[in-house]
């Protein structure tokens, strides 16, 4: 594994940043990022590479689940980056990014047995999707959409947006213009990214077609 991450920092300092050292150089002195993603702590998900974006050009924050914890009580990283992101960088949008087959929300439906480790930090912060559980449950009964985890990762995105929009410095920004919030769900087997329409209230892809 070492020897692996030394292969991997060799090939970015002898190809990646040897071809873009002015933009390193630029970077060194400030950065502007155009957008704040939050998004989950989840291996495969990678932003960057989701929107071919720069170093400098997003601004990230991640937990487990792509949670945005209500403003009060306020002790969390996610809140600190947030208020850093939009009232010190002043960032004009941010996207919730969250995706399939996520971990955090399959764990809403998962029956703890005895022999599993005991998770009291997971548990604690995974309360903040039970709203989008019962959401997801009562979307499953009403139209026989059988798919609830997909469900749940996509009510999950709402509720972290409906909570952002409870930030008294976010709701501010938005009367005045100066903000615009985006929930994406990204599948990860397709490469699809749908975004949420707060008219029509679902989920519509990004790119009509993918070739
Ligand atoms: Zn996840």
């Amino acid at each position: 594994m070492e020897k692996l991450q030394k292969q991997g920092y060799s090939a970015f300092l002898n190809q990646y940043f040897r071809e873009n050292e002015e933009l390193f150089s630029n970077l060194s002195k400030k950065q502007k990022p155009h957008t704040m993603m939050i998004t989950c702590s989840d291996s495969r998900i990678n932003p960057a590479l989701l929107l071919n974006a720069q170093p400098g050009e997003l601004f990230i924050t991640r937990n487990i689940g792509n949670i945005v914890p209500p403003y009060l009580p306020a002790k969390g990283a996610t809140q600190a980056a947030i208020e850093y992101a939009v009232n010190v960088l002043d960032i004009p949008k941010i996207v919730i990014l969250g995706h399939s087959n996520c971990g955090a929300c399959a764990h809403m439906y998962h029956q703890t047995n005895k022999n599993e480790p005991s998770l009291p930090h997971v548990e604690n912060w995974l309360q903040y999707i039970i709203p989008a559980k019962s959401a997801a449950m009562l979307e499953v009964h009403a139209n026989h959409n059988n798919n609830i985890f997909e469900l749940t990762e996509k009510h999950n995105v709402i509720s972290s947006l409906q909570r952002l929009m409870e930030y008294p410095y976010i709701q501010t920004r938005l009367v005045n213009h100066e903000i615009s919030l985006e929930g994406w769900w990204y599948d990860i087997g397709s490469g699809k990214v749908e975004m949420y329409n707060f008219n029509t209230r679902h989920f519509e892809p990004v790119i009509k077609e993918i070739s």
